[in-house]
């Protein structure tokens, strides 16, 4: 990639029907930072993520990614993503799915290297149909890695991993990171946002309510708001 943020959200603005899922937002990460895309569920994180990706079409406003659109960035292999709810075909094996995988990309990592990062070395004959929800996420990941990209995009990533699970998964996160990469993760865990962003983005009812360092933003809104947007948060 070359000069420039990582990605920018111009003003995006989302509707399904009544609901406002996404209002107005505008966020900018530069390359290199990790941030935390944070809210309740139904904050419009998913839906911003979407976009992002260019998966969704906002009703208003422009997404930026490596300073031309999101399709052009996910087809040159940049972004990496991963989804909440991807689906995984269940009779193909784990190593299987990464060879396909590394096959459509133009500059993939080896397979072999997809398998170590995620992971994943003691699944590869296993078909996915037969995986736990915490080794599903595990695919999804080397899903995301394979094309070797500046730029993750990870949706709610350790929803269903077990403590080693995640932990194993920040490791690897945070290797990916410190090669100067980028990494957006939405999470509804505080906890998450503040052991492994360097940034936080607090959304709510569609909208980012604060943005900045976790201490800051912890600062910025009162313990109520916080409390109101994360459940559990102090
Ligand atoms: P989050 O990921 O933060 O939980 P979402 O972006 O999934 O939030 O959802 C934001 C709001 O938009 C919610 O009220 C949700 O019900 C609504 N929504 C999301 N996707 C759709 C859709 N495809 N059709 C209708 N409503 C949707
Ligand atoms: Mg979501």
């Amino acid at each position: 990639m070359t000069g420039g943020p990582a990605f920018a959200l111009h003003g995006l603005t989302k509707r399904f029907g009544r609901v406002t899922a996404v209002d107005g937002v505008s966020v900018e990460v530069a390359r290199g930072e990790v941030v935390a895309l944070l809210g309740p569920n139904g904050a419009g994180k998913s839906t911003t993520v979407d976009m992002l990706l260019g998966l969704t079409r906002p009703d208003a406003g422009e997404v930026v990614v490596a300073g031309g659109s999101p399709r052009e960035a996910v087809d040159r292999g940049l972004v990496g993503a991963m989804m909440q709810n991807g689906a995984l075909l269940p009779d193909v094996t784990v190593g299987e799915i990464v060879g396909l995988i590394v096959s459509t990309h133009a500059e993939p990592l080896s397979a072999s290297e997809v398998i170590a990062r995620a992971g994943l070395e003691n699944l590869v004959n296993r078909r996915c149909g037969k995986l736990s929800g915490g080794e599903r996420q595990r695919v999804r990941f080397a899903v995301a890695l394979a094309g070797d990209p500046q730029l993750l995009v990870l949706d709610e990533p350790t929803a269903a991993m077990d403590v080693e699970g995640r932990r194993a998964f920040w490791a690897a996160i945070r290797e990916f990171a410190a090669g100067g990469r980028t990494v957006l993760f939405a999470t509804h865990y505080l906890a998450e946002a503040e052991d492994y962003a360097d940034r936080v983005v607090l959304m709510r009812h569609g909208a980012v309510v604060a943005d900045g360092p976790v201490a800051e933003v912890r600062a910025a809104v009162s313990g109520r708001v916080l409390k109101a947007a994360v459940p559990g948060a102090a």
